[in-house]
């Protein structure tokens, strides 16, 4: 990006030469631009849940659709059709009555001074060359999501396969199917043909574990059946660095998940790490003794987690985030720092506040009579905005079932303790000591950036209203000027697709179960969670046609 200044010094004359028109032949205020950067299920979820019309929004993205990413696996082995799991991003907004226009280009720059980001058209008939435009805005909503993390691993970006867009995924597919063409072929010795049809799966995380079920029952369902004499051939090879896979789930479906591949003849490697791949061999070394192995392959996916994208991490450096991973905000989604640009989704993660760190503060504010000391009814009077301010309380009082806050106090002060109790602030801060132990960061999911994006929308829908009242519950430090509920994440629960028409299902409350109607279960939430009717018909007769008819195998 760096040589294209004067690209930048252009859109930059032409923007303000706009500006000039519009302030001088308009007297009605104009609406409020808010620019949103991507068109995955951050932004698909902050459009569709948009319904102020007092602003004008201008979505960037260099993708004119949403993907249902959860069904990219089922796209590589043909059990779903990839045009079924994308639905176009102008029906999406064409039915809002809110003013909202669209781009395909992609945001290379961000001048938060100048409210203005840098975009260049990534259309490929586009072919003047670099043309960079910029846009102004007032509020800026970033949801550009992650990419691939190769952790600088030599030859991983030259010969593997990602997971991550729908071409990787039709990408995938094809080259799936092509191997057991390739693999057919005469003359070619039994060496060369288990070459070929070696699957190399880097990365034990649910992507990683659905593609090699979902190869699995391909080689099983239908492989048997189109190329029975190579099926014998087929290795299917899963690589995980760690102890186990499927680390963030419960241990009984790592358990389950790993006994279950090991049945089904997939040769899980645990405490494997990839040091290199070149065209031929992929280089491995076992972390506890560092032995190192070099094995042929045929094809490997690459599936171990994600970094941030070159435009985030270059506006981190510009505002002083420099050594993070992901774009930090505050729990109304602004980035650190700024009033007007937001953040959310996969290139974001949320700064919780610490209760320890806010205690005094808390302490003084109950202590309504200045005595030094809070009584139960002063103590009562906070509890509803202290949950909702540090949801890790809620989450504590879980763990330790205690039934709420004043028994946690009563606990921490001694059983004698009765209605009359009064605690100091050391007693106070002794009490709560352990709250803080319970925040995590949230996990980078479809989930988060769904909630998150309805969250925003909530939040610009109520704007002026809540600019003219300003209301809300009395916030603790450094919040005062907060009008909006902070964002609260609600964990709906996650599958794992096992194969063999077999899931994991680990629900809220770490309720698990594991099975064949947890899997139609999956079917049933992954119907009801398309965003348009036309994608849900489409993918539901997708996965009809293959319980029918057997996979798509033409590629
Ligand atoms: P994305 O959805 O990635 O969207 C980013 C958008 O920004 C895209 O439209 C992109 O084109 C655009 N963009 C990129 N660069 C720019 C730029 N410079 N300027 C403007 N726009 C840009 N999560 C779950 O909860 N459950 C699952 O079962 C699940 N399964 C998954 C399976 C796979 C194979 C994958 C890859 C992910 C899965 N996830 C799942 C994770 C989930 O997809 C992500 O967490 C989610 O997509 C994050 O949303 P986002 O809006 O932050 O980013
Ligand atoms: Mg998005
Ligand atoms: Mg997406
Ligand atoms: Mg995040
Ligand atoms: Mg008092």
């Amino acid at each position: 990006f760096n040589g294209s200044k004067s690209h930048i010094a252009h859109a930059d004359a032409v923007a303000s030469n706009d500006d000039h028109r519009i302030a001088s032949s308009e007297q009605v205020p104009k609406k409020k631009k808010v620019v949103l950067l991507g068109t995955g299920w951050g932004g698909m979820s902050f459009l569709k849940s948009l319904n102020n019309p007092n602003y004008e929004v201008q979505v960037v993205s260099p993708r004119n659709f949403f993907v249902f990413t959860p069904l990219l696996p089922s796209v590589t082995c043909g059990k779903v059709e990839a045009r079924s799991i994308v639905e176009p991003i102008r029906n999406i907004i064409r039915k809002k009555n809110v003013n909202i226009s669209y781009s395909e280009a992609e945001c290379v720059k961000i001048d938060p001074n100048n409210k203005k980001i840098y975009c260049r058209a990534t259309i490929d008939s586009h072919s003047k060359g670099e043309e960079v435009f910029a846009v102004d805005y007032d509020y800026l909503i970033i949801a550009v999501g992650a990419q691939v993390n190769t952790f600088n691993t030599p030859g991983v970006m030259e010969n593997c396969h990602f997971l991550k867009e729908i071409d990787d995924a039709q990408k995938i597919r094809k080259n799936v199917i092509d191997s057991f063409e390739k693999a057919s072929l005469p003359n070619l010795s039994d060496e060369e043909r288990k070459k070929i049809l070696h699957f190399v799966v880097v990365g034990g995380g649910p992507t990683g574990v659905e593609f090699a079920a979902e190869l699995h029952d391909f080689v099983n369902e239908d492989v048997v059946k189109l190329y029975p004499n190579v099926q014998e051939l087929v290795k299917i090879t899963l690589l995980e660095a760690t102890d186990h896979i499927l680390n963030m789930f419960d241990k009984r479906i790592t358990n389950f998940a790993e006994q279950k591949f090991g049945r089904d003849g997939i040769d899980v490697k645990l405490g494997s790490m990839v040091t290199g791949i070149n065209e031929n061999e992929i280089s491995t070394k076992v972390r506890g003794n560092g032995e190192k192995t070099s094995t042929p392959y045929g094809m490997v996916l690459w599936s171990t987690g994600i970094g941030p994208r070159p435009l985030i991490k270059e506006f981190m450096k510009q505002i002083g985030q420099g050594n993070r991973r992901a774009l930090a905000t505050d729990e109304w989604l602004r980035v650190e720092g700024f009033g007007n640009i937001y953040a959310l989704g996969d290139c974001a993660t949320v700064n919780q506040r610490k209760v320890m760190e806010d205690i005094s503060e808390i302490f003084r504010k109950a202590d309504k009579d200045n005595s030094g000391t809070l009584t139960v009814k002063e103590f009562q009077e906070i509890i509803d905005d202290i949950c909702e301010r540090y949801p890790q309380v809620e989450l504590y009082l879980k763990n330790k079932q205690v039934r709420n806050m004043v028994d946690l106090l009563k606990e921490a002060k001694g059983d004698a303790a009765k209605e009359s109790m009064e605690l100091n602030i050391e007693e106070f801060k002794s009490a709560l000591s352990e709250v803080d132990s319970q925040m995590k960061n949230l996990p980078a999911t479809a989930q988060v950036a769904n909630q998150q994006g309805a969250y925003l929308a909530k939040c610009f829908n109520r704007m002026e209203e809540c600019e003219k009242n300003p209301e809300g519950p009395p916030r603790f430090r450094g919040t005062g000027r907060h009008r909006f509920h902070p964002f609260r994440y609600r964990h709906l629960g996650q599958f794992a697709p096992l194969g063999g028409e077999q899931t994991a299902a680990q629900l809220p409350g770490d309720w698990v179960s594991i099975g064949h109607s947890e899997q139609w279960l999956w079917y049933s939430v992954y119907a009801s969670k398309q965003v348009s009717w036309r994608t849900r018909a489409l993918v539901v007769s997708d996965w009809i046609r293959r319980f029918i008819f057997g996979r798509d195998t033409s590629g």
